[in-house]
């Protein structure tokens, strides 16, 4: 019988593990991982090859360290990013879980990293302002691809040492006994075993985002449906974007017009650029689609002849219209993808992407003609501008227009977009914040006793810090209420 088994070694089952690990010695925890070990998770694209899925486990998103990928660099954004869970958890409370998580990470280095973005510079803060943007400032570290590589071998050694570890295995079902929880366990050749525990912690992430749902559905736990976002990533030279994000590595500006919600998202500029990521979601939709990512660079080597790429997205924020695991709403968002690209991204210039016109050139041509180097190979030319409607597309110029006037104007450049239409890529298709919101005590608790749902599968907030807050809530209440007398708690 284990006290608890924790689904999925992302940052919110991790910080989960280590909170019952900590405060309750002897515990017998299980983490239980689909994907692979940290260190066999090679991401083909990242290599200048092609998207294939990895076998039906992305690498990207699947394995220890759940998105936190080995060999990637990361932004830890602390609270208050992530407003949502100051609703949920209480101010104070969210502020010491936010500093908690970024120690549990950061404590095992040698030096504490920078923290940027909670004060404004004043440059940029004025380019902003002046054109009625406001940026919201938090602190928050950048983590290079070595450091983040050594924290993910580090939290390895510390939990295998206390926790039982299974990657590889899937969990595929969770059933409640009435006192406790069975989680049918599934190996990679399709053997299954039953665990047996006191409390299950569901830390399932991208990976279980359409799963997760159908389980808690099974299991009766209240949840409600996601306001998603649609958008594309423009990929530019990285000293377009090296000021701002030296300014706020995490910039987030949003805006409201004709009616509809923009936002940045995923801002991947600073010293060393960015690299945009595949996230192959298998065939949680049905079929295979992969959507786009980005992630930060810190030690990226220049290219020989072109600057390096930095890259951000754009979203636009749509109106509840059923959960992700709806035919009619998978419909809705990748109908147009699965048509023009078979669910794969597609690029084109800014100036096809605004003027909504084909893309004359074949990929190869194009990412010879822009002066960077382009982040990813495994592309083709496609019309982007045709996975959003008229009034997305319409938003997101217009979003695009506004937020690179003041990027240009502190990166010392003339603020003017057309300069840029031969030389941005836009590529799509991203979509974010796909989770349901599930009704979660303060502990992370669903409505079903013991049953507790922790980082990007609770669709609160996205982000690492985040995830580890509600992992490290979900841990602490385990390991007090449920680990000394769970019997009696679960009764
Ligand atoms: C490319 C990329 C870059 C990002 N960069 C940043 C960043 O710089 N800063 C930031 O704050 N956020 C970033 N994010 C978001 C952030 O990584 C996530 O919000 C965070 O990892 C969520 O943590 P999680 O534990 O909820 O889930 P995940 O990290 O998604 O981990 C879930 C884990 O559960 C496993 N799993 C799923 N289902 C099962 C099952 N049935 N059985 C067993 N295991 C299962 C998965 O394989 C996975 O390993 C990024 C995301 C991506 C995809």
């Amino acid at each position: 019988m284990h006290d608890v088994v924790i689904v999925g070694s992302g940052p919110g089952g991790l910080a989960t593990a280590l909170a019952v690990r900590d405060r309750a010695p002897g515990a017998r925890i299980a983490l239980i991982e689909a994907g692979h070990a940290h260190r066999r998770r090679p991401c083909p694209v990242d290599n200048g090859r092609t998207c294939k899925g990895c076998g039906g486990m992305c690498n990207v998103i699947s394995g220890f360290g759940g998105c936190m990928h080995y060999g990637d660099g990361v932004k830890l954004s602390l609270y208050p990013s992530g407003r949502r869970l100051g609703e949920l958890l209480g101010e104070d409370r969210a502020q010491a879980l936010s500093e908690r998580a970024f120690a549990a990470l950061t404590d095992r280095l040698g030096d504490r990293p920078v923290l940027r973005g909670q004060e404004i510079p004043g440059r940029m803060e004025v380019s902003f302002g002046r054109r009625g943007m406001q940026i919201r400032p938090y602190p928050v570290a950048t983590i290079g691809e070595g450091t983040l590589s050594s924290i993910i071998d580090d939290l390895y050694e510390d939990l295998a040492a206390d926790v039982d570890v299974l990657v590889d295995h899937d969990v595929v079902e969770v059933t409640g006994t009435g006192t406790g929880w069975t989680v049918v366990v599934r190996d990679r050749r399709g053997r299954t075993t039953d665990l047996d525990a006191w409390s299950v912690v569901l830390a399932t992430g991208r990976r279980g985002l359409t799963s997760t749902q159908d389980l808690m559905e099974r299991n009766g736990v209240r949840m409600h449906e996601p306001a998603p976002s649609v958008g594309v990533r423009f990929e530019m030279r990285s000293s377009l974007l090296r000021e701002v994000g030296l300014g706020h590595p995490d910039l987030k500006v949003s805006r409201t017009g004709d009616g509809r919600k923009t936002k940045s998202f995923c801002f991947c500029g600073g010293g060393n650029g960015g690299r945009i990521k595949y996230t192959n979601y298998q065939t949680a939709f049905g079929l295979p689609i992969i959507t786009l990512d980005g992630h930060e660079t810190l030690d990226r080597a220049p290219a020989a002849d072109r600057e390096l790429a930095g890259n951000f997205g754009l979203m636009c924020q749509l109106p509840p219209a059923g959960q992700a695991r709806d035919s009619s709403f998978q419909e809705h968002l990748f109908a147009k993808y699965r048509q023009i690209s078979d669910g794969h991204p597609v690029v084109e210039t800014l100036r096809s992407f605004v003027a909504r016109t084909p893309e004359s050139r074949q990929w190869p041509e194009l990412a010879a003609a822009i002066p960077f180097e382009p982040s990813v190979r495994d592309l083709r030319t496609g019309p982007v501008h045709e996975l959003l409607t008229e009034e997305q597309h319409s938003a997101i110029v217009t979003g695009f227009r506004e937020l690179m006037e003041p990027i240009m104007d502190v990166a010392g450049e003339e603020p003017d977009i057309t300069r840029l239409l031969d030389e941005v890529l836009v590529l799509g298709l991203e979509v974010e914040f796909l989770w349901n919101r599930v009704e979660l005590s303060e502990h992370a608790e669903t409505n079903v006793r013991g049953l507790y749902v922790v980082g990007d599968a609770a669709g609160y907030a996205q982000g690492i810090i985040q995830a580890m807050m509600l992992g490290f809530a979900a841990g602490e209440h385990i390991a007090v209420d449920r680990v000394a007398a769970p019997a009696v708690a679960l009764a």
